[in-house]
């Protein structure tokens, strides 16, 4: 079935977009009729996605920008580069850049819970501030920002306490920043993945994940589509009475 039309004229900036479900959401949003903004830090995978992306509806214009999402220097050249190009701001953000440091707590050292902090929770700080300042220096409220957090953030997980700890903490930026933003027509919300089938589980032995999909009532892992289908929503005027609050899409699976 094709997809509704419900982007058109809008731009949208991911993070992560060039791999796993970020590449899935840029390209879902482009064949909504968005202008993407991919932007990474692996500049190679970024250009991947630019070729994937849908070009249909006139005045549609994709580019890849690479950057850093924890580094505040890195942001800044990201906003000035889109700026630049497409002389207005991003109306819709999403935040799916993030990284995995795997180990048992007893075991973990500082620079693991450091890195995933600084790119899963920083990261999505540093570009929700950036694009929430853009849109209101702009004059023209109105913008949708979009979280990618974890079911992990809410249960805890064996191995990732930096990770659980980083996820858990997008829930309260994201709600903390749809509060602030509502007054300048910015909705904020959170996407809850389960275990969905990336280049990040791919590091997942498979009998752990055979063990996984078992316990999912729905019967089989996510595909990143499943997670991209809610984003366009978000993104989209049919959520326009939505903001503050996280969406699992889990397939059912409670841990
Ligand atoms: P992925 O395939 O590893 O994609 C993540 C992308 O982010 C990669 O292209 C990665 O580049 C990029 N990235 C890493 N650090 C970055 C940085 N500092 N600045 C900019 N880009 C950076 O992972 P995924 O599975 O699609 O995950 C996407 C999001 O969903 C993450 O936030 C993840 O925590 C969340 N999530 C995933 C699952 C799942 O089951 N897959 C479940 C719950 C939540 P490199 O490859 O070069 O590192």
């Amino acid at each position: 079935m094709a997809a509704p039309m419900r982007l058109k004229s809008t731009l949208a900036v991911v993070t992560g977009g060039g791999s796993g479900i970020g590449r899935a959401i840029c390209q879902r949003l482009s064949q909504e009729g968005a202008s993407v903004a991919v932007v990474d830090v692996n500049i190679d995978s970024a250009n991947e996605t630019l070729q994937s992306l849908s070009r249909g509806v006139p005045g549609q214009d994709h580019v890849v920008l690479t950057a850093d999402v924890s580094r505040s220097d890195s942001v800044l050249a990201v906003m000035e580069q889109i700026q630049s190009r497409f002389s207005a701001p991003p109306r819709v953000a999403v935040n799916s850049a993030g990284i995995t440091r795997d180990e048992f707590l007893l075991r973990l050292s500082e620079e693991s819970f450091d890195s995933v902090l600084s790119v899963n929770l920083k990261g999505p700080f540093l570009i929700t501030q950036a694009v929430a300042r853009s849109i209101v220096s702009s004059g023209q409220n109105g913008g949708s920002i979009i979280n990618i957090g974890s079911i992990v953030g809410k249960v805890g997980n064996l191995g990732q306490a930096n990770y659980a700890a980083s996820k858990a903490g997008v829930e309260g930026l994201t709600k903390t920043a749809a509060k602030e933003l509502a007054k300048f027509g910015i909705r904020c919300n959170t996407v809850l993945p389960g275990f969905i089938a990336t280049p990040m589980t791919d590091k997942v032995p498979q009998k752990v994940l055979d063990k996984i999909s078992g316990m999912i009532p729905l019967g089989r892992l996510g595909q990143p589509e499943d997670i991209a289908d809610v984003c366009a929503f978000l993104a989209s005027d049919d959520s326009k009475y939505i903001t503050g609050t996280s969406i699992e899409v889990t397939g059912g699976l409670y841990l």
